[in-house]
């Protein structure tokens, strides 16, 4: 790590401090700090103001126009904004720098398999961070560009959807000391998005999905990272049962789960292709439901995935539906933090 990082980390920890929180386990306490505690104070350089939409973060610049990424280019953009935001950037402080506490396991009815491992967050995620704070999330987040490759054109067997693949054999650089990971992209949305039979405003709505989806693997990355996270270890936010980390960043920026239904757009999308009719508004439909939710396990039940749950989790069977309009307007040049200290995420609906 170069000594200027070194002396911004320096500082933060010297200047700052999270709030503590009241530890919900006291039984065992071992300490996971993802990076290791500085001694010394100095002063910390004002962070550059973040980037007008445009931009593409470090870690999106990987992925070459002439690979499709021009395609890509909207979700890109829109991912970056999402990624240097301000009022997000407490989800990657959490990750990056709250220190940690084993939690204790079996729970009474709720049976893991062997070798499940769960840790908390014994911090808060902070809505504000001071301007050293800032500094080192962003600083990490730029370093996070180093651990992490991409594979848009994934031959999913899922419609649409990705993962974050663990490279368990390949180390982290410094200053990270876990594993790298490959995001796994389906190649349905190079299939849609190039589709001309696919109207603009779906393929807004596909934009939006996938710049959603890179953000979501992009949090299981990071704890990869960060924190040397195995698939049997689980990671809990302070107050949240139910520990996934792509779902708890999309609770931070959108105020819950957003679920993309397009029975009707891929009807009318077989139909284009034999000519019949064009529609100029949108088919695809979306939807917000609160996280956690018990639905959202049960998706991951019925896929075989593993999830962390420590407890009791409310039923959402029916979320409010997405305003098209309000999604559009996230491709522009909008400020989003009045949005965010209102309503305390993006407000969509
Ligand atoms: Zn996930």
């Amino acid at each position: 790590m170069a000594p200027l990082i070194a002396i911004l980390l320096a500082a933060a920890y010297g200047v700052d401090k999270m709030n503590t929180a009241p530890r919900q386990v006291k039984k065992k306490k071992k300490k996971n700090v993802a990076f290791e505690a500085p001694t010394t104070t100095r002063q910390i350089a004002i962070p550059p103001p973040p980037p007008p939409p445009g931009v593409i973060h470090p870690i999106f610049r990987q992925i070459s126009p002439g690979q499709g990424g021009r395609l890509f280019l909207p979700a890109l953009e829109l991912a970056s904004r999402f990624l240097t935001a301000k009022c997000f950037l407490g989800f990657w402080y959490t990750v990056f720098y709250s220190p940690v506490e084993q939690l204790r396991l079996p729970l009474e009815g709720f049976p893991t398999t062997p070798g499940t491992k769960h840790y908390g967050f014994t911090t808060p995620m902070p809505s504000h961070l001071s301007r050293s704070q800032i500094a080192i999330t962003d600083i990490a987040l730029t370093d996070l560009a180093s651990c992490v490759t991409f594979d848009l054109y994934s031959a999913s067997p899922e419609r649409a959807g990705a993962r974050c693949k663990h490279l368990r054999g390949l180390s982290t650089p410094p200053p990270f000391h876990g594993h790298r990971s490959c995001i796994q992209v389906s190649e349905y949305f190079y299939d849609m998005l190039s589709d001309p039979g696919v109207s603009s405003a779906d393929k807004t709505w596909l934009q939006f999905e996938l710049a959603k989806t890179l953000l979501h693997e992009l949090a299981h990355a990071a704890l990869n990272a960060a924190r040397d996270k195995g698939s049997k270890t689980h990671y809990f936010f302070s107050g949240c049962n139910i520990a996934e980390d792509g779902f708890q960043l999309e609770a931070c920026l959108f105020g819950g789960k957003t679920d993309l239904r397009r029975s009707e757009f891929h009807d009318q999308v077989a139909r284009q292709r034999l000519k019949i009719g064009k529609s100029a508004e949108p088919l695809i439909r979306a939807y917000l439901t609160p996280w956690p939710s018990w639905e959202a396990v049960e998706e991951y039940r019925v896929r075989g995935s593993l999830i962390g749950i420590r407890g009791r989790v409310p039923s959402y069977p029916h979320g409010r539906e997405v305003r098209f309009e309000r999604v559009r307007r996230l491709f522009t040049e909008e400020p989003w933090e009045e949005d965010v200290k209102r309503y305390g995420s993006l407000r969509l609906c």
